[in-house]
């Protein structure tokens, strides 16, 4: 039977920078990166991005994929092992813990006497008409990510939501754009009533109530409009925006997980506040799957680093 000393289930940054920490501390990780996992390339979410500029230290910004790579390399070059399969199951009831991937399902499973998971999370995306075309060419479920791109620049932008991260992006794109319309499925905000206020007193900021997309629409390259349709007078119109940003929620990747460790009411690993903890001793949780919040490449590598340190912390405390 195989046995591992730290597994890391994630090949995003937070997998990565565990993976650095804890293979310059001479505990020879092993990461399982995911084969297409969560429909998402080993490398996570960055992956599907163009550039990167706040990510610190390149001020001239890289790609998404080049800079994953980068902390693979500096991961595997201190001696972590990478393998590129998902895994399937995990058992978390005893330690060692047990889990199987995909290609040994039905074989022996692998055991470990700690697990960090970085799985990540994926927006949750609308599926219009028109969206497969325009993703990343006008559209993006990531304002603090991709607002900043001259595409966007003085143009009219629309958010779809309601919740604080619509308000937070709306706000956050009136920045760049000459005009942003929020488009809210329901006649109220769900945001909380500080994020309304703010929203509201906004000059650059329109919301749209009432107010479900129907389809993404563009010259082929680029989008240009979003039609949308009013839910109680069932009229139809096209909205000229040249950018469109989801912000609907997120679904954390934690099924291989479910019903074994606590979670929030959305799904999210619960982990005790300052720490990568969660309620199973051994098993720690870092990036964006335990963050509904912040969900930055800087902020998963930093929980990734934690994790590290709480895993050396606890197998220290084992032997
Ligand atoms: P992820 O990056 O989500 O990686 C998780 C990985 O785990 C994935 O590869 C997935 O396939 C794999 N996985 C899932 N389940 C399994 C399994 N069972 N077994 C094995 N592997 C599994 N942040 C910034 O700071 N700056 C930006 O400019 C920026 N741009 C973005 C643009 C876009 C379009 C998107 C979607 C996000 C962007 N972000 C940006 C956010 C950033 O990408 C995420 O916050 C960050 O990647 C989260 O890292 P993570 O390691 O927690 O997980
Ligand atoms: P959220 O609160 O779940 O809101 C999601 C919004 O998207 C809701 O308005 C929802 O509409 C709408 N929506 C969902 N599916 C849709 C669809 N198919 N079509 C159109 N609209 C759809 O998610 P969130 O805004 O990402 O926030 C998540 C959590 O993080 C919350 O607890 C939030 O308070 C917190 N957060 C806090 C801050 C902050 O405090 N600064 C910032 C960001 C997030 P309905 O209302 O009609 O369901």
């Amino acid at each position: 039977m195989t046995h591992q000393k730290v597994t890391i289930i994630g090949g995003g940054p937070a997998a990565l920078t565990a993976a650095l920490y804890l293979a310059r501390a001479e505990i020879k990780p092993t990461v399982y990166e995911g084969l297409l996992a969560n429909g998402i390339a080993a490398g996570g979410q960055l992956t599907t991005t163009t550039e990167i500029e706040n990510f610190p230290g390149f001020p001239e910004g890289l790609t998404g994929t080049e800079l994953v790579e980068r902390m693979k390399k500096q991961a595997e070059k201190f001696g972590t092992e990478v393998i590129t399969e998902t895994v399937a199951k995990v058992d978390l009831s005893s330690r060692p813990f047990k889990f199987w991937t995909e290609w040994n399902e039905d074989a022996e499973p692998i055991t470990t006497d700690a697990i960090i998971l970085a799985t990540g999370a994926s927006a949750k995306r609308l599926n219009l008409p028109g969206e497969e075309t325009y993703w990343q060419q006008g559209i993006s479920a990531c304002a603090v990510c991709d607002g900043a791109v001259p595409i966007f620049r003085n143009k009219p932008l629309a958010v779809i939501g309601g919740g604080d991260s619509a308000c937070e992006e709306a706000l956050f794109l009136t920045k760049y754009g000459s005009k942003v319309y929020l488009v809210v499925r329901k006649d109220y905000l769900r945001a909380s009533t500080i994020m309304q206020r703010r929203v509201e007193k906004n000059d650059k900021l329109e919301i749209l109530y009432n107010t479900v997309s129907v389809e993404a629409k563009g010259d082929g390259k680029l989008l240009n409009a979003l039609r949308i349709k009013n839910v109680k007078t069932e009229e139809e119109s096209d909205l000229p925006v040249n950018g469109l940003f989801y912000a609907i929620g997120h679904t954390p990747a934690t099924s291989i997980v479910q019903g074994q460790v606590e979670t929030d009411a959305n799904g999210y690993i619960k982990t005790v506040p300052g720490t990568t903890h969660t309620s199973v001793e051994g098993f720690f949780a870092a990036g964006d799957v335990q963050d509904e919040r912040y969900r930055q490449a800087i902020t998963s590598a930093g929980t990734g680093c934690m994790a590290a340190l709480d895993a050396e912390k606890f197998l220290s405390e084992q032997e």
